[in-house]
């Protein structure tokens, strides 16, 4: 890489140098102060950088060389599925019909958009075994959210209004307690057991008059398939809870099982995951929520119908929890999810589940020697090493996902879920050939082997990229955000 070595440097300005040349003015100027209310009229020049048009395309693309993306290398961050997102989307999400269109413009001239979220919404609600889909939630934790003030709507109209606590795993993803919090619950911890599942008997205990709702992840956020999940939806029904179901990863059960069948009431999904939305730079996601019939009256509004062969925007259910994002949702991302739905097909769909699932259990036991692997069974779609053994050689888990960064690899998740000590979540997904999956095997075989005879160089990683280990706590406490001249 030729800029490698070359510094990061921030200051390229020049005084009087542009990125522009106007023709010489051949109108009267405007006098602003005197079009203008006089609060708007600028007194001193904006303090912007003085650069040239080629100093800004190297600048941004040097910038650009520095980060790390799936189209740049393996990024095994377990609980993200940061699978490869195939091109066509883009081209789809790129026809003039569909990226030149406006939210207010008249439903009747929109009807080929308004039939793409109609589809989609129908093969989601395929996926999951849903009654119903809502396409407007913005994100994954969105939808938890939505989906939770469905629930409390439910409860609430059967005049239930002590129904106050929301009952999480303690491996559950941290949005899951959160989105119970801002929805004005309790969230109340089950434990797992032994196994790493939930343990039934707590369940048990902690379920009842006040539970509002049993918030899951399928497989469990440590890669593992809740067996007893008819029995937890069992006693949850049985204590007038409703169950949520988290499918921000559906990686590893698409075609094989759906939340719906097992019981749960409703569900989101995370386009920007399962459904290959372009993701990790914090652009727009989406987070769709289905639900059982049962919970249909309250969905977000306004509801997308087919009437008569057209397709209409319907704002009259009256126990509707109303709108819960402006317009009409990430639009862009649901042609990318549409468009991948399309080209997989339902086989496609089903196959994208068995290597997830084949390409993470490989990579556990070809790992399970090297790492302490704390739940033994297969796992799903990721799965979770502990660098405990490596920690007392003096490795924290921390550092040996600086020294990934130099073997060219994206670390895996760490520090999650809670459960594990020294965790490292691994989801390497269905999109990567054998010989990525070794090279990594191989990197973190290595890396067990520095951790015995050089933990201190360890340390110190990462020694390969141009920004060495940072202060992660200056940079989120104090982030420089603002350029000074
Ligand atoms: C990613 C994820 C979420 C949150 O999704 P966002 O789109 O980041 O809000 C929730 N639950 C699980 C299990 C996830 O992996």
């Amino acid at each position: 890489m030729a800029n490698k070595d070359f510094p990061l440097i921030f200051e390229h300005s020049k005084k009087g140098r542009t990125s522009y040349s106007l023709p010489v003015l051949d109108v009267e100027e405007l006098d602003l102060e005197a079009e203008m209310d006089e609060r708007y009229v600028r007194k001193t020049a904006p303090m912007l950088p003085e650069v040239s048009e080629l100093d800004i395309i190297r600048h941004y693309t040097g910038l650009s060389k520095r980060n790390f993306g799936v189209d740049s290398g393996f990024y095994p961050l377990g609980s993200c599925t940061m699978k490869y997102n195939p091109k066509i989307n883009e081209d789809i999400a790129r026809l003039e019909g569909f990226s030149h269109i406006h939210p207010y413009q008249d439903t009747e001239t929109v009807q080929g958009a308004l039939e793409m979220m109609f589809d989609l919404q129908e093969a989601l609600s395929e996926i999951t075994g849903m009654h119903q889909i809502s396409l407007q939630p913005a994100a994954g934790a969105h939808g938890e959210w939505t989906g939770l003030m469905m629930i409390r709507a439910f409860h609430e109209a059967n005049g239930d209004y002590n129904r106050t606590k929301v009952i999480v795993p303690d491996s559950a993803h941290g949005t899951n307690p959160a989105s119970a919090t801002v929805a004005g619950f309790e969230a109340v911890t089950v434990k797992s057991n032994e196994q790493g599942l939930v343990d039934l008997e707590d369940l048990r205990r902690v379920a009842g008059k006040d539970t509002a709702a049993l918030m899951l992840t399928n497989p469990n956020t440590l890669g593992l398939f809740e067996k007893e999940i008819l029995e937890m939806k069992h006693i949850i029904h049985e204590a007038g809870g409703r169950l949520y179901y988290d499918g921000a990863n559906l990686n590893a059960i698409m075609g094989y099982a759906r939340p719906g069948d097992m019981g749960f009431d409703v569900v989101h999904l995370n386009l920007h995951k399962t459904f290959t939305g372009p993701h990790g730079g914090g652009g727009p996601g989406s987070g769709p929520v289905g639900v059982s019939e049962e919970l249909a009256r309250f969905l977000p509004k306004p509801v997308l119908e087919k009437q008569n062969g057209q397709f209409v925007w319907k704002d009259d259910r009256k126990d509707s929890i109303g709108r819960v994002k402006p317009y009409f949702g990430n639009f862009g991302i649901y042609l990318r999810a549409y468009t991948y739905i399309r080209t997989m097909g339902a086989e496609g769909l089903k196959k994208v589940s068995e290597y997830a699932v084949l390409n993470a259990n490989y990579m556990m036991r070809k790992l399970e020697n090297v790492y302490e692997l704390p739940y033994k069974q297969h796992c799903k779609h990721e799965f979770v090493l502990s660098g405990k053994r490596q920690k007392q050689l003096g490795a924290r888990t921390l550092d040996m996902a600086k020294r990934l960064l130099d073997y060219g690899y994206h670390p895996p998740t760490i520090y999650f879920p809670l459960n594990v000590e020294e965790a490292m979540m691994i989801e390497p997904t269905e999109t990567e050939s054998k010989e990525t999956l070794d090279g990594f095997i191989e990197a973190m075989v290595n890396i067990s082997e520095e951790a015995k005879t050089n933990p201190e160089m360890i340390q110190e990683a990462p020694h390969t990229t141009i920004v060495k280990r940072m202060d992660e706590t200056t940079a989120a406490r104090k982030p420089v955000l603002r350029y000074h001249p």
